[in-house]
């Protein structure tokens, strides 16, 4: 082993609400688990608003805040959380070996996965220059909608992000249309409902996105049509938000994991097992079904458990 090489029993990718549950499971269960945060620390809930689904918390609790919870709840039982980026791993052999920022090689008994989703974008060519240049296109209304104040803003999407999204956003700017591809939402009742009944939301249905417009570098509004009749108009916009679902942080895994066609890690039913010995996910990695916060921390909490019992059996 070289300088960089560090073994550790139990390794955990990822710090959303199945790293952190899994960290503190595996904490109290004496395995010294280290856990690496990757880009965006405290992962998707960071960047929602108010949680009001997550049972204990009867008044809401805002996302960042009760992942810095989670986060001190496991290092109360001394659960080494780092900064630090997962850039490869080789599950080929009895040592999984896990490269942190492409340099510190880590070689685990135990691995969890629990890297979560990211955004999915359009991929209209106009959309992906105004985000790159940081000209008013984003896939997080709670991250960015405060530089649209007194704005008007579009947002597309219509499941319950985006309608938790358009809610937000109501309050900032002074007007937010959505566009719903569908004559319907996907979003729940609730969610749709409340979005319905906010003054200055315009719903636009069977209505998609034709282009990104602007002026080279700032969004200045966006083109759209009509899907039943072809209909186009631009509307008058400074923000374009994206709110169109996730796709899993899966590939580095896919040359030794099963994946499903999205990206999703197909896991035993009823476990957190991979088809690796030793590899556990848990988490929205592996979860296109349920996504939920309290639903993650359960499978962290099995993730740990059966990475403890996994040990066990071999010691
Ligand atoms: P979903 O997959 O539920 O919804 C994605 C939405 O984006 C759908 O309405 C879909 O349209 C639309 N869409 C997808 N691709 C395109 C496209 N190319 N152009 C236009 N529209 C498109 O993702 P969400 O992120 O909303 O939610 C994920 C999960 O998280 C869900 O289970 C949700 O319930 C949960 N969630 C819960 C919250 C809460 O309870 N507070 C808050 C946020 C999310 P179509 O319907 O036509 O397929």
């Amino acid at each position: 082993m070289s300088d960089h090489t560090e073994k550790v029993k139990c390794l955990i990718i990822g710090s959303g609400p199945a790293g952190y549950t899994a960290a503190i499971y595996a904490a109290r269960a004496n395995m010294k688990p280290v856990l690496y945060q990757g880009t965006q620390p405290g992962g998707q809930l960071t960047t929602t608003n108010e949680v009001e689904n997550f049972p204990g918390y009867p008044d809401g609790v805002t996302g960042p805040e009760m992942m810095l919870e989670l986060q001190k709840q496991a290092e109360r039982f001394e659960a080494d959380v780092r900064d630090g980026w997962v850039t490869k791993v080789d599950f080929s052999g009895s040592t999984h070996k896990v490269w942190v920022n492409n340099n510190k090689e880590i070689h685990c008994d135990t691995v969890i996965i629990s890297t979560g989703a990211s955004a999915k974008y359009l991929g209209l060519d106009s959309e992906q220059k105004y985000l790159k240049l940081g000209g008013g296109v984003s896939a997080c209304a709670i991250c960015d909608g405060f530089f649209y104040r007194n704005q008007e803003v579009v947002i597309v999407g219509a499941g319950d992000s985006a309608c938790e999204e358009a809610q937000y956003l109501s309050k900032l700017c002074k007007k937010v249309t959505m566009l719903v591809r569908r004559n319907e939402f996907r979003a729940s009742k609730i969610m749709a409902a409340r979005v319905k009944s906010t003054k200055n939301i315009e719903i636009l249905f069977n209505t998609e996105t034709d282009e990104v417009l602007g002026d080279g570098q700032l969004v200045t509004g966006v083109r759209v049509f009509n899907n039943q009749t072809n209909d186009k108009h631009e509307i008058p916009a400074t923000g374009f938000f994206v709110a169109i679902g996730h796709k899993p942080n899966t590939d580095i895994f896919k040359n030794y994991l099963k994946l499903d066609e999205t990206g999703y890690i197909i896991n035993d039913p009823g476990t957190s097992k991979t088809n690796v010995d030793g590899v556990f996910v848990s988490g929205d990695a592996a979860d296109h079904v349920y996504r939920q916060a309290v639903t993650a921390a359960g499978t962290g909490c099995m993730a740990a458990l059966d990475a403890e019992r996994w040990l066990a059996a071999k010691e």
